[in-house]
């Protein structure tokens, strides 16, 4: 079939996802899934969800979910984009606010998809080097660019930039979009979205994959100037009007009204990723201060994928990267406490 691919397909590198194991008993720390379940509220309101007016398409602006999320933020539902995902928002973002006269810039260890994107959408860019400690510096964003994103706490590094360090990138930067991927910023991160009213260049993007524990119901959101939401709105209208569908809408809507339920669970997984920390450096590896649900560690005298390996073979998955300047750590998921027991186990029978 592929003689009928265009050259634009046969040049597309797509994104590789993590892992998804068919079996149950797996140890799956590979991919920042919560280890608690979403809120019983989210549930219930879906489970009520589940009746005849599924016949009936959705709200196209998703109004219900949108005035929770701004509710939760104290912004404008004005200021508010939802989309399948915050891997959809971002694609619309990729699709249609940077501009191609010059090359959008982003961090040269962060998450893998902007590259594809970069390519999916013919948008030029380059890679901005982090420091030694694997911090992004915002002084070396200073150069003619078609936009800057990066995620905050980075990915796979979880490292954080504080948010008078986002201000200065900003102030440094009117002409642009910049946009903050805040896909773990729950997990002892501060919010950039304090900043949108003073910058109407910033879009923050969010998921309830992670913190709200609702990766399989694919939810994601931006928010920033009303005007930036409405192109927004225009490119996402030019592909499908109904971005998320009933059961998402109630769903994810009720997890932003359960606040006592989303501040625990995230409180459990930063104490377990702190514990975490401790039995890793007593195991010897090298550990990068993390603010998000995984850790990005490394062994001076054990090869990472050697080590994935043998995790791997105890019924353990972490993630391994190949890029040349990260492939001797491993990203490790914040699991439930006997979950990452039984990767220390593992990985004392290994170091
Ligand atoms: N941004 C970052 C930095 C991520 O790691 C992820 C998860 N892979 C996403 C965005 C996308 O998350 P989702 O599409 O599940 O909202």
């Amino acid at each position: 079939m592929s003689k009928f691919w265009s050259p634009f397909v046969k040049n597309l590198v797509p994104y590789v996802p993590g892992e998804q194991p068919k079996l149950s008993k797996l140890v799956k720390l590979n991919t920042n899934e919560n280890p608690y379940g979403p809120s019983p509220r989210a549930i219930a309101a879906m489970q009520a969800e589940l009746n005849d007016s599924l016949r009936l398409y959705p709200d196209p602006n998703g109004e219900r979910l949108k005035q929770a999320i701004a509710d939760y933020h104290g912004v404008q539902s004005s200021q508010v984009f939802v989309g399948n995902g915050s891997d959809e928002v971002l694609a619309h973002i990729f699709h249609g606010l940077f501009q191609h006269g010059r090359p959008l810039l982003f961090p040269d260890v962060t998450y893998s998809f902007y590259p594809v994107y970069c390519g999916l959408y013919g948008i030029p860019f380059e890679t901005v080097a982090l420091d030694e400690q694997f911090r992004i510096r915002v002084e070396d964003y200073a150069r003619p660019n078609g936009g800057i994103i990066f995620p905050n706490p980075n990915a796979p590094t979880g490292c954080l930039l504080s948010l008078e360090a986002i201000e200065r990138l900003l102030e440094a930067n009117p002409d642009s979009v910049v946009v903050v991927d805040e896909a773990y910023v729950d997990f002892g991160g501060e919010t950039a979205i304090a900043l949108v009213d003073h910058h109407a260049n910033l879009l923050v993007t969010q998921t309830l994959s992670k913190s709200r524990s609702l990766a399989g119901l694919r939810v994601g959101l931006a928010v920033g100037h009303p005007e930036l939401i409405e192109a927004l709105e225009r490119i996402k209208n030019s592909f499908n009007s109904y971005p998320l569908d009933r059961m998402a809408i109630v769903g994810a809507a009720a997890a932003f009204e359960d606040r006592a339920y989303f501040e625990q669970t995230c409180r459990q997984v930063i104490a377990s990723r702190e514990q975490l920390v401790g039995e890793l450096q007593r195991l010897g590896f090298e550990v990068l201060p993390s603010a998000a649900n995984f850790v990005f560690a490394r062994h001076p005298g054990r090869d990472a994928e050697g080590l994935a390996a043998g995790l791997r073979e105890q019924g353990v998955i972490v993630r391994h990267f190949k890029q040349e300047r990260i492939r001797q750590f491993l990203r490790i998921t914040i699991g439930a406490p006997e979950q990452n027991q039984v990767l220390i186990d593992a990985l004392a029978g290994l170091c």
